[in-house]
């Protein structure tokens, strides 16, 4: 049977890594029929397309629930919101799911980092409320603070609700803590700013603490996120699932790439109740756009978590012993190279130096 998944390349160095990934799934023996689309800036500029999410792409994922992305830049100085954050909110996908793993072969401070981060993606500072100075917004949430607070926000400023609710923290919460037990994980960590924020993260943090009760054979831990920033450089063996909100989350994201090696190397996936879309943690990457130099391992391991999530897990554990093989044996990207002397292989040249391992691995009856 063939899965027919949502293709989306996106921008700069999407379409590179993105044809790269997609010869390593196909070289798996898994059969899939690609719905391809364009979207993002780059679509925009060549088509002279209003939007960079055509309605077409959304109605795709709806269809098929299942899509592998590329990454898409965020216009600046335009009236669009992020491309990303646009399609998280449309199709209601609010687990951001990104695992923190460092390979064996790949250059890293450290010896052991395994960790997965749930991000919630719909709410929080991220949620798209905000207020341009001298607005109408501003004037009113200026006057309701006075009424309210008897406290003044300073004239000529700008602002940003951030919405928490019950059930948005709940249902992530939950993601994690059964993500933990199915993947015989035993800690989850809650990361919240509750001490501070009393009533938005102390509302997190108190539903956190409410779904843990349900998982009584998973240790539960919480912490202040600027204690995890520091804890995670330094010691980050320590941690096994951390559930957090959406800015702590793309923040840890980002440390957590670079504790196994760099974006180029981190994978991720998006998690509605009606589809899931697989991307890599990093951004278009202009400077490497059209160099065929990107890594596309990011993009290889998000694509490796769909196919364990479609039950191919054999053909997932071939890419990644394929992959693992390649890291040790250097043959790899130049971000991947360590001593500037090597120069690396080109982004196409790495996928079939996997494809070549691959087809050496026997698949398990
Ligand atoms: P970026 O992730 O594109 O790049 C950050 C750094 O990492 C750069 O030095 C880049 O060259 C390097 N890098 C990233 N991916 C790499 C790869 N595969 N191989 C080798 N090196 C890699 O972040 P940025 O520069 O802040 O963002 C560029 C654009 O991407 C922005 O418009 C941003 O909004 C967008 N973005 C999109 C997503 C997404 O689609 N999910 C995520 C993050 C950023």
């Amino acid at each position: 049977m063939a899965y027919r998944v949502t293709l989306i390349p996106g921008d700069g160095i999407g379409p590179e890594i993105t044809e790269a990934t997609v010869r390593v799934l196909e070289a798996t023996g898994v059969v899939f029929e690609w719905e391809r689309y364009d979207a993002g800036v780059d679509y925009m500029a060549r088509t002279g397309d209003t939007t960079p999410l055509p309605q077409a792409v959304i109605d795709s994922i709806k269809r098929n629930k299942i899509a592998l992305k590329g990454p898409l830049t965020t216009p600046i100085g335009t009236g669009f919101r992020s491309v990303n954050v646009a399609m998280r909110q449309e199709l209601d996908l609010f687990a951001c799911v990104r695992p923190c793993k460092l390979y064996p072969g790949i250059p890293s401070r450290f010896d052991k980092v395994d960790f997965v981060i749930f991000r919630e993606n719909t709410e929080d500072t991220y949620a798209g409320l905000e207020f341009e100075k001298e607005s109408e917004g501003v004037q009113v949430v200026r006057e309701l603070v006075e009424r309210l607070y008897n406290k003044k926000i300073k004239a000529g400023s700008a602002i940003t609700l951030k919405p928490i609710s019950e059930s948005g923290s709940e249902r992530i919460v939950r993601a994690a803590f059964e993500y933990a037990v199915a993947n015989n994980r035993k800690k989850v960590t809650i990361v919240h700013k509750a001490n501070i924020m009393k009533f938005t993260d102390g509302l997190f943090l108190e539903v956190g603490r409410r779904v843990a009760q349900d998982f009584p054979q998973i240790e539960l831990e919480d912490l202040i996120v600027d204690n995890t920033c520091m804890q995670l450089v330094i010691r980050p063996e320590t941690f096994d699932v951390i559930v957090t909100e959406n800015l702590y989350g793309d923040i840890l994201s980002d440390i957590g790439a670079g504790l196994i090696g760099g974006l180029g190397v981190a994978p991720g996936a998006n998690i509605g109740s009606a589809a899931t879309v697989y991307e890599p943690t990093h951004g278009s990457a202009p400077k490497y756009a059209g160099t065929n130099l990107a890594n596309p391992l990011a993009q290889l391991l998000s694509a490796s978590m769909m196919l364990k999530d479609l039950g191919e897990t054999d053909a997932a554990r071939r890419m990644e012993q394929a992959i693992i093989e390649c890291l040790r044996e250097k043959k790899v990207t130049p971000d991947l190279i360590a001593n500037h002397v090597d120069k690396g292989l080109t982004t196409i040249e790495f996928a079939d130096a996997i494809i070549e391992k691959l087809q050496r691995i026997p698949a398990r009856a």
